[in-house]
């Protein structure tokens, strides 16, 4: 039997009991923001010249620094951990906290 545990409070899962999350974040460069050349307004010359920029810079560089900046993560989840990452999966700070003091 495989064994997991959780990636955020390193818990163990007991696959029999808990439920094991799979979280997958997929991080890459919008390569076709820049490429679809959809602009509605202002002269094209420049943003089509930075097209062209942009693509003989991929083609300069062999995928490798798109490999770098493409990462593929994932991570297992126990349940509780799931419910506190799905509410904020960047784990940003809340602007306000709920409850607590007030003062
Ligand atoms: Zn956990």
């Amino acid at each position: 039997m495989l064994h997991y545990s959780c990636d955020a409070c390193k818990r163990p899962i007991n696959t029999n009991t808990d439920i094991r999350h799979v979280v997958k974040i997929e991080v890459f460069p919008a390569i076709e923001d820049q490429v679809c050349g959809c602009h509605p307004e202002g002269d094209d010359a420049d943003h089509l010249e930075d097209v062209q920029d942009l693509l003989e810079r991929l083609d300069d560089h062999d995928d490798e620094d798109l490999d770098e900046a493409t990462k593929s993560l994932r991570f297992d989840l126990c349940d509780e951990c799931r419910r506190r990452f799905v509410r904020n999966p960047l784990g940003l700070k809340a602007g306000k906290k709920l409850g607590f003091s007030n003062n």
